[in-house]
């Protein structure tokens, strides 16, 4: 019996200032709360010290700390899937690496699980964003849940905790790319939010651009609905209609008033912002093929380099 109850994932790039604090606090909150852990770090090709520090922290708890290295960038969201894969207990957890979530809430999300819930979402307190993160979030709240029907207060948390099932579930669901908060929360069946801690970045710099914030946003949307696509479909039908009926007074017009010259450019407003969407309605599509694209390319999600792992029964 040396199954851990608590895994921990928790994924990294380029954190190397953050990882001795991370350290410190993660296992003396956990160790404090008494109940067995283990902790899963996934290096997601971090460019800095990470590498060295991680394997530093290995050997310090070499039962305890596993650490999985990426031979390259996969993305966050890669990363704890990498994790997941490895997970024992029967609890897991997820967190960011550079402290912004308090690894002391921990216990919080555990006993919201022991109430009977198969998945837990931290709701961050008074977050430690900028103004445009929080206001961006709020639009992109709204949309998503019109667009996937997923209803989050906070998706940008990445404390959450997970029961077994909910992880073994996401983990055989091999989708090129993905978002976690979402995709637990199509196979939990009772889920919950608690309200956690948030803190201001330790050290280091958000890995995020506007841009990258973006993709993945269009990947939760295109990844979990299809909506997008049948928008399009009822807007070309409307259009249709509305032209034919345009069509119609026109010729109408025509017999009784005569032929008609002027308006040009009203035409040309009309004829611009119809080309717009139809370009937008075009990069939708896009979207799909190119998730389409991803998955008949079958190409391995993310590549290990080396793991390190020390399991009691080997
Ligand atoms: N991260 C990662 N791969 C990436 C980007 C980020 O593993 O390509 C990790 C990062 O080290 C951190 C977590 O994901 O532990 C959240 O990243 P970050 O703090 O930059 O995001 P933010 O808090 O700004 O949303
Ligand atoms: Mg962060």
């Amino acid at each position: 019996m040396t199954k851990p109850y608590i895994s921990i994932v928790i994924p990294v790039y380029n954190e190397a200032d953050n990882l001795e604090t991370l350290y410190q606090r993660l296992t003396s909150a956990m160790d404090e709360y008494g109940k067995t852990y283990e902790i899963i770090l996934v290096n997601d090709g971090s460019r800095d010290n990470s590498a060295a520090k991680l394997n530093e922290l290995h050997q310090r708890r070499p039962k305890q700390i596993r650490v999985i290295h990426f031979n390259g960038n996969f993305g966050q969201h890669m990363a704890i899937i990498a994790g997941f894969e490895k997970v024992r207990g029967d609890i897991t957890i997820t967190l960011d690496a550079d402290l912004q979530n308090p690894p002391e809430e921990i216990p919080k999300l555990v006993q919201a699980i022991e109430a009977g819930h198969d998945y837990v979402g931290g709701v961050r307190k008074n977050r430690q964003d900028t103004w445009f993160r929080r206001n961006a979030s709020k639009l992109n709240n709204l949309i998503r849940e019109r667009i996937t029907g997923i209803v989050m207060t906070d998706q940008g948390s990445m404390l959450r905790a997970y029961k077994k099932n909910v992880i073994d579930l996401m983990v055989a669901s091999k989708e090129a790319s993905t978002f976690i908060p979402a995709l637990a929360y199509s196979y939990s069946s009772n889920p919950t939010e608690i309200e956690v801690e948030h803190s201001a970045r330790a050290a280091g710099e958000s890995k995020y651009s506007v841009y990258k914030l973006l993709r993945l946003n269009f990947d939760l949307m295109t990844g979990f609905s299809l909506i997008p696509l049948q928008v399009f479909t009822v807007f070309g039908m409307l259009v249709s209609l509305l032209s034919t009926l345009f069509v119609v007074y026109m010729f109408i017009r025509r017999l009784i008033v005569g032929p008609e010259a002027e308006g040009l450019f009203t035409l040309f407003a009309i004829l611009y912002f119809l080309v717009g969407i139809l370009l937008m309605g075009l990069g939708i599509v896009g979207e799909y093929i190119g998730r389409i694209y991803k998955e008949v390319r079958k190409r391995p999600r993310f590549v290990v380099r080396e793991v390190l792992e020390q399991l009691e029964d080997q």
